[in-house]
Parts: structure tokens; sequence; C-alpha cells
């Protein structure tokens, strides 16, 4: 008897393990233009090329002041004004304040600044009236609080975006080195599939899990490498999964099930698969498939040269389970390809929307489109299923931006429930 199918968790757990492995490997470094890093990972650490803030600026317009000397609300004679991008300047003589502007330096011996909304100016003077008062350190931030030169910002394998590009910037940085993108192969199979471009004929349909795994392949860090669609027969996909052998990962889609022309497993069986799994306890998505090829060749564009083995996934053709099954399974062992430190899928808590009333399944944990709106804050977002016509519907995929968790053992799941919702990578 075949050993029972393992469970969501199960799963998960053997993902990860892969995950945390492949993770062991560095990828190789390669150098980009600042304007080019955004979605890449640091290979490197980020380090403060002076010191954050690189003089003690002023937050506000204002003039900076003795701020026991202000907050008495005695006149200050004016003695001088800076604006940001001039050089420091002061020092600040006794009983007198300095104008001041955003960004500039605050001159020596002041403490504070008082904001320009809160004084009054006449005849050369500013007076802070009462009852305001100003503490020491207000509206200033002093040289080298935020990182001393030297200091490490970001560590190696943090993933970039707009805050770590403009952090870069402000430290000089015109290009970053990274990591290299994992090249990830993705072989459609299916006799019924034509190109995009092509008229389907009677029972044909299009190849959307191409495009489609592409842009999510793109989304979690990797370099897409699509493969022709091969046919439904034993030699169209021995010599498929021989050509995949350049790629970092494999993704296979369609012919995992059970039915005649499903031919995915036996060729990866030829091929000399090891198997961590065949199947899972899900909805959409139970055929999956995960596992390893050794490779013999010496193809890996991460370390050339080197044995190594080529993880796969053989997801199940229908769209919406190639979807959820990349989303849970695929991406992680992606993520810790690309260097980054994150690798989990990204769940969330949501409250069932009203009118929605749902149970689970025995023993499959199900992953539903569903639609989630953020309402103010600190209310948790609402999730409201959308109707669908099972994992062929495409159209009530790209109508959701999440999928809803039915955990295996929910029996009923009212309006109101707080639930887990899976977010797109
Ligand atoms: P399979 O997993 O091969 O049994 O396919 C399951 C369903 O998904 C069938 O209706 C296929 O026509 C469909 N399908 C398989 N591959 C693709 C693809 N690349 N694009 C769109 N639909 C597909
Ligand atoms: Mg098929």
């Amino acid at each position: 008897m075949s050993s029972p199918l393992p469970n969501y968790e199960e799963a998960a757990a053997v993902v990860a393990a892969c995950a945390a492995q492949v993770g062991r490997t560095r990828p190789v470094v390669e150098r980009v233009e600042l304007g080019r890093a955004p979605g890449r990972v640091l290979a490197r650490p980020l380090c403060a090329d002076r010191d954050q803030p690189p003089f003690t600026r002023s937050t506000r317009d204002g003039f900076a002041c003795r701020a026991i000397e202000a907050s008495a609300h005695v006149p200050l004679a004016i003695a001088g004004s800076t604006r940001a991008g001039d050089a420091p300047a002061g020092p600040l003589p006794i009983g007198s304040a300095w104008e001041i502007m955003t960004g500039a330096p605050v001159p020596p011996d002041a403490d504070a600044v008082m904001m320009l909304e809160h004084v009054e100016v006449a005849k050369g003077q500013v007076r802070l009236p009462p009852p305001c008062k100003v503490d020491e350190g207000e509206n200033i931030v002093a040289q080298g609080a935020q990182a001393r030169k030297g200091d490490e910002l970001l560590p190696e394998g943090t993933l970039i975006s707009s805050a770590q590009i403009a952090l870069a910037a402000a430290c000089g940085y015109g290009a970053l080195e990274v990591y290299r993108r994992p090249r990830v192969a993705i072989l459609t199979t299916g006799d019924e599939l034509v190109p995009i471009k092509s008229t389907p004929g009677p029972g044909q349909i299009r190849n959307s899990n191409g495009p489609m795994l592409a842009a999510m392949v793109v989304a979690a860090g990797g370099e897409p490498w699509v493969l022709p669609t091969a046919s439904d027969n034993p030699q169209a996909l021995d010599t498929a999964l021989a050509q995949a052998a350049g790629a970092d990962l494999l993704l296979i889609t369609g012919g995992v099930s059970a039915g005649k022309f499903d031919l995915v497993e036996p060729a990866l069986a030829r091929a000399g698969a090891r198997f961590h799994f065949t199947g899972v306890r899900i909805q959409p998505g139970k055929p999956l498939v995960f596992g390893e090829l050794a490779l013999r060749s010496n193809a890996d564009s991460r370390t050339p040269g080197a044995a190594h083995t080529l993880p796969f996934f053989g997801l199940p053709g229908n769209p919406v389970s190639s979807a959820v099954t990349f989303q849970l399974f695929a991406a992680p062992v992606l993520a810790a390809m690309t260097g980054s430190h994150a690798h989990g899928p990204r769940f969330a808590l949501a409250r069932l929307a009203p009118g929605t009333d749902k149970h689970g399944k025995a023993d499959l944990t199900r992953f539903l489109p569903a639609s989630c709106t953020f309402g103010p804050a600190g209310e948790l977002p609402e999730v409201a299923l959308v109707p669908w016509q099972g994992s062929g519907d495409l159209a009530a995929m790209a109508r959701a931006n999440c999928f809803l968790v039915l955990p295996e053992d929910a029996r009923h799941l009212a309006a109101g429930a707080i639930v887990r919702i899976l977010l797109p990578c």
C-alpha cells in the first residue's frame, strides 16, 4: 500500500528543509547599476560612507538656540542664518538665536531648534512666547545619530527595493554587488496547448501557464527560462528534461495527475529523480510533485563545474493549481536561491466579509481565490471569496488578489471569522 500523502504543513516542512539546504550555497556575485537593483539581493553589506547624518542637522525651519535660554521667553538676538546646503556656521553667541532651515547644519553650542510657527520675530530678535517651551535636542538630529562612518547599515541577503535604493544613494553607491538571479526553467506540457498568438483549433487552448509562471518567477527574484512546450509522449518529455539541465530550478506544468497521458512523473523517474513527495493534501494542487534530479553535466549557472542537483516541481496543469502550488512551495525554494533571508509564503490574517459562509473539506487544506480589501488603520483587512468554477477558472483568479486558506479541520467559517489569507510574492 502506498504511504499516505503529506498534509500542507508536512509538505511545507519538506520544502523549507530543502530551501535551508539550498540557502547554504551563496550564489555568484555580480555588479548592477543602482537603477537596476530593485528586486535583487545584496551580496555585500551596505556600509555608511560617512556619519549619518553627516552633520548635526535641523529637522525644522526656525531658530537654533540654547533650550534653557529660549524657554525663559526672553528675546534673543538673531546672530546669523544658515540654509540647507550651507557649510556649518557659528558658534552661537550667548543670548542669541540662529535662523535655520530644515536640513541645514546646526551651529555649535545650539542644542535645540524653535519652530518658526511658534516664535515671534521683531527688530532683529526672536522670542518663544509662553506657554511654549523647547527641550534640549528638540528638532535636531545629532551627527552620527543614525550611523557612524563604516557602520553596517544593511546586511548581505537584504532584498532591495525603493528604501534600500534611497539609502544606497545617500551613501554614494552608484552600483551594488548583488547575487545573480537563479535561472528557472519553465516547461509546459500538454498536447492541447498552442502559443498565445495561435488560434486554438477544436479542443485546443492557449498556453497561459508559461507566461504566468514567468511573471511569478520574475516577481520572486528569478530569471525565467521558458522552454518549448513538450507534448504528452515519453520521448518529448525525456528530451525536454535533458534540455533543462542548465537551470537552477525546474518548474513543469501539467501531466502530473493520474490520467492516461500524465507522463511527467515516469519521465522524471527515468531521468533518475529522487522524489520528496508526489501529492499533497491540498485543494487545488493535490497532484503536486517535488523532488530533485542529480546532474552529471557542469551546466549549473551558480557554481560552474560543481556536481549538483536540480530541484524540480511538477505543478498540476490547471492554472489556479499551478499558481497556488508555485506560491506555496516553489517560491520559498526560489527565494532561498536568490540569497535572500526571507523564504516562507506570505500569510496574513483577515476577517471574513459579510455574506460569506464556507465549509472546509475533511483532510484537505483549501486555497480559494479571494479578494482582500484594506479598511481603516487598526482594523483587519476584510476578505471575500471570488465566485469561481474550479481550478481552471483563470478569470476568477485574475479578479482575486489573494487566496483564502480553509484549514483541513475547518467545519464551518461564518462572516466575521478571523481567517488566514495567502498573499502573492
Ligand atoms: P493536466 O495537469 O495536464 O492534467 O492539466 C489539467 C488542466 O490544465 C487541463 O485542462 C489542461 O488543459 C490545463 N493546462 C495544462 N497545462 C496548461 C497550460 N500551460 N496553460 C493553460 N492550461 C493548461
Ligand atoms: Mg496534460
